[in-house]
């Protein structure tokens, strides 16, 4: 689907040398990155990073040949901003944090540029996260190859692409992962609070509950989840992720910066608070991690109570709810993990009308 496989170089190369700003003069590096198996490694792709429309459609419309002309002819145009964008400025933010506190630690987010793409495109990319003053030191062009030795390599806690082969190609292979969208509309974000809001089932647990509420229904699910309420879910791919953040909340919290702290999470899960709630709170607990808050929608809309948080990036399994994120301008993420990627989304849909029919 995506030109970032077009490339016929099977050749790739992985660089950490983007010091080298312009190209002849070697700078010195801002900060050095941090060794990956220390580092909470965020892997972005070209495209969730930055905004390639217009490019995407050459390539499509035109072929790969027109494609590369264009990118080398518009080299020194920094590409826009894309929906990943925020949420990396963000990360760095909360770095700049972390290193005014410890300033020898290595337990920083480091970001990682992971592209198929074609080298020719690799100037203007570099061009692209000087222009926006990216701490973006590694960056790792795989000509075509597959992307999850990489990963592993980097150690990614996370990877995120406007790729969804890829990504499912990743979750596939135990990597947190999820395709990026863009949002109907912009919201503005907070530049100096890094907002994480995360779906329960699915996203954080495994699926093994929706399965029930798939198979069986809402009032089987409900009494499952009563009857089951210690005994915590299986984790899902994203709790990885969780973890490592609030790995990082500590390390304010230890500084006594607990109110200011610059990391916030949420968990925003259809799950009713009453019922089947208990036992989501209750997981967490006993994985020792919590969510600075946790909004139970009850089967409502997700997209409006989102709307109102204004996150970086949520996370759902669920395409309606990816869509209906997007639709009221929050970047969303979808996880294609569990039960419901083999269930069609007119199934989805019927079944979140009966949720809120239901009344819950
Ligand atoms: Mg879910």
């Amino acid at each position: 689907s995506a030109f970032e496989n077009g490339s016929k170089n099977p050749r790739a190369s992985c660089s950490e040398t983007l010091n080298r700003r312009d190209g002849a003069a070697v700078m010195p590096l801002r900060n050095n990155p941090p060794k990956p198996q220390n580092a909470i490694t965020i892997a972005v792709s070209s495209r969730a990073l930055f905004n390639m429309d217009r490019e995407q459609d050459i390539y499509e419309q035109q072929g790969m040949e027109d494609y590369l002309k264009y990118q080398i002819q518009h080299e020194i145009e920094p590409f826009a901003p894309g929906p990943a964008f925020p949420f990396i400025k963000a990360v760095e933010a909360v770095n700049t944090r972390l290193r005014e506190l410890y300033p020898d630690s290595e337990e920083l987010f480091d970001v990682v540029l992971m592209t198929s793409n074609h080298a020719h495109v690799g100037l203007r990319l570099i061009n692209s996260i000087n222009h926006y003053q990216l701490f973006i030191e590694r960056f790792c062009m795989t000509g075509g190859n597959s992307l999850i030795g990489y990963l592993k390599a980097y150690h990614a806690n996370l990877y995120l692409s406007a790729d969804s082969m890829k990504v499912r190609e990743a979750i596939e292979e135990g990597i947190a992962a999820a395709t990026v969208f863009s949002p109907g509309k912009i919201t503005e974000v907070p530049e100096t609070q890094l907002r994480v809001a995360f779906d329960g089932d699915a996203v954080l647990f495994s699926d093994e509950s929706e399965r029930i509420y798939k198979a069986h229904g809402l009032d089987k699910f409900f009494e499952h989840e009563k009857a089951h309420e210690n005994k915590p879910l299986d984790h899902g791919p994203l709790k990885g992720f969780l973890e490592a953040l609030g790995k990082l909340q500590q390390k304010f919290y230890a500084k006594g910066q607990r109110l200011d702290c610059p990391i916030r999470t949420y968990l925003v899960t259809a799950r009713s608070a009453a019922s089947s709630g208990t036992r989501a709170l209750k997981t967490l607990r006993s994985w020792g991690l919590e969510t600075d808050e946790a909004l139970f929608l009850a089967g409502a809309p997700k997209g409006p109570m989102l709307e109102k948080i204004r996150p970086h990036i949520f996370f759902d399994d669920q395409m309606f709810h990816v869509e209906g994120a997007a639709e009221l301008g929050t970047v969303a993420a979808h996880v294609p993990y569990g039960i419901a990627q083999t269930l069609g989304n007119r199934l989805e849909q019927s079944s979140f009308d009966s949720f809120r029919l239901l009344g819950h």
